[in-house]
């Protein structure tokens, strides 16, 4: 008799199928599920689940989209003229608005230094994508969004973290980042203003940064998906702008900016006055013929949505991340076994633990599910980001819920607190 495999076939049928996945499928990996899968956070039933968590500024309600964005989506969809495909890199009119909207002096763009792609995801997948093959290997910030590294490991290519100091507000040690360069090395990712730390990088760092790559002939991917969004008192500058005379591929896109993440509009700019990145852009216009460009009515209302968004809606999200960074760090500054960093801009803040400071807690993922257990606070732990002992929390969150969850964070670290033993004589 014919002996049935697992999946019911016989072996007079040939025997099993076996289907197996491809390499980059099993290398592909995305830290930040891995590590809040297996967390446990079962709440306290007696309070209210605070999610400090959830990276979606659209999460929580209070911060809606520009009215004006979108009517002009609706509107395409009304009209009935967006329903064709676009040219793969992008439509004419969407690359044209945007290169216009972000074009400086100093690092001028027209619509053929534009391709346009599925998020500011997509626009760095393709960016890691056209610069390296397996083998090679960028540079990426630690702690960092932990997408970099997810794209880079798929493909085999080695990311290499460089530490960010939070003593220095996040900045970059450069000597450090220098040192992990080789000849393999085909990018420099860097990300301004940070997820998770909410920092901006000064003009200056910014230059340091950019001499580094230059000298070491190492173009730059800088990941702006939050350009523009600096707090009071701080500004942002676009690493093209700063280094005008080098090969720069920016990633950046609707996500974060115009509250709308859902709509998976992204771009890269190739930066090229010295037509170093010719071959680059070509081949972004031929990995864009892969899924053939993002979707086409995004892509119509796109002019609209660039061209005519009042300053006041941007205002508006960084005053409000502003306030509750100044809640955060006021209240979180007072407990001993914390150390905030106060971000300067995007929608995050980094706090670390000093965990000697505390019984029972050893590291920031017991903190974050004994936090989670005892007062229904959830947090990210940094190991998210490669960065043990800090947590981060976002931003976006309503005033109210802010206040509420930092004092209930303060009470949990004064509960876990150890009692300082006094060097009396007995
Ligand atoms: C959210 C985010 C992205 C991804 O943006 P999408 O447009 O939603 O793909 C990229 N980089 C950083 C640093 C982010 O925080």
């Amino acid at each position: 008799m014919a002996e049935k495999s697992c999946n019911g076939l016989t072996s007079a049928d040939g025997g099993a199928w076996v289907v197996d996945i491809s390499t980059e499928a099993k290398l592909t990996i995305n830290p930040i599920r891995a590590i809040v899968d297996a967390l446990k956070v079962e709440p306290n039933p007696d309070k209210e689940v605070i999610r400090l968590s959830i990276g979606d500024p659209t999460a929580y309600g209070n911060l809606p989209p520009s009215k004006l964005v979108s009517s002009a989506v609706a509107e395409e969809v009304e009209n009935g003229q967006s329903n064709g495909y676009c040219l793969s890199f992008g439509s004419k009119a969407a690359c044209s608005a945007v290169a216009e909207y972000y074009s400086t002096p100093e690092a001028p763009l027209t619509c053929s230094d534009v391709v346009l792609a599925s998020g500011c995801s997509g626009a760095l997948s393709m960016a890691i994508n056209v610069l390296t093959n397996p083998g090679d290997n960028i540079l990426i910030p630690c702690p960092g969004f932990s997408l970099y590294r997810c794209l880079a490991s798929a493909r085999q290519v080695e990311a290499r973290s460089y530490r960010l100091i939070p003593e220095k507000s996040w900045e970059i040690d450069l000597d450090n980042m220098e040192s992990l360069i080789d000849e393999n090395t085909k990018a420099i990712v860097v990300n301004n203003p940070s997820n998770p730390c909410g920092s901006v990088y000064t003009l200056q760092h910014l230059k340091d940064i950019a001499a580094v790559a230059y000298r070491r002939r190492v173009p730059i991917i800088s990941d702006e998906v939050y350009a523009g969004m600096a707090f009071h008192g701080t500004k942002f500058h676009s690493m093209a702008q700063v280094a005008p005379n080098q090969p720069i591929l920016t990633c950046g896109g609707l996500a974060k900016k115009y509250l709308v993440p859902g709509w998976r509009l992204g771009w890269v700019f190739v930066h090229d006055q010295h037509h170093v990145l010719d071959l680059v852009r070509e081949g972004l216009r031929k990995l864009s013929t892969q899924i053939l460009g993002p979707c086409s009515l995004i892509q119509a209302a796109l002019p609209a949505i660039i061209r005519e968004t009042p300053q006041e809606f941007f205002d508006n999200t960084i005053r409000h991340c502003e306030e509750a960074a100044g809640i955060a760090f006021g209240l979180l500054s007072e407990v001993p076994s914390l150390t905030p960093v106060m971000p300067s801009g995007a929608m995050y803040m980094m706090i670390g633990i000093k965990t000697d400071m505390l019984v029972d807690i050893d590291n920031d993922i017991q903190f974050t599910e004994k936090l989670m257990a005892e007062e229904s606070v959830f947090c990210l732990p940094a190991q998210c980001f490669q960065y043990p002992d800090f947590f981060r929390i976002v931003l976006c969150v309503p005033m109210p819920m802010m206040s509420v969850a930092c004092s209930r964070i303060s009470e949990f670290c004064h509960r876990h607190q150890r009692q300082t033993i006094t060097n009396g004589t007995h």
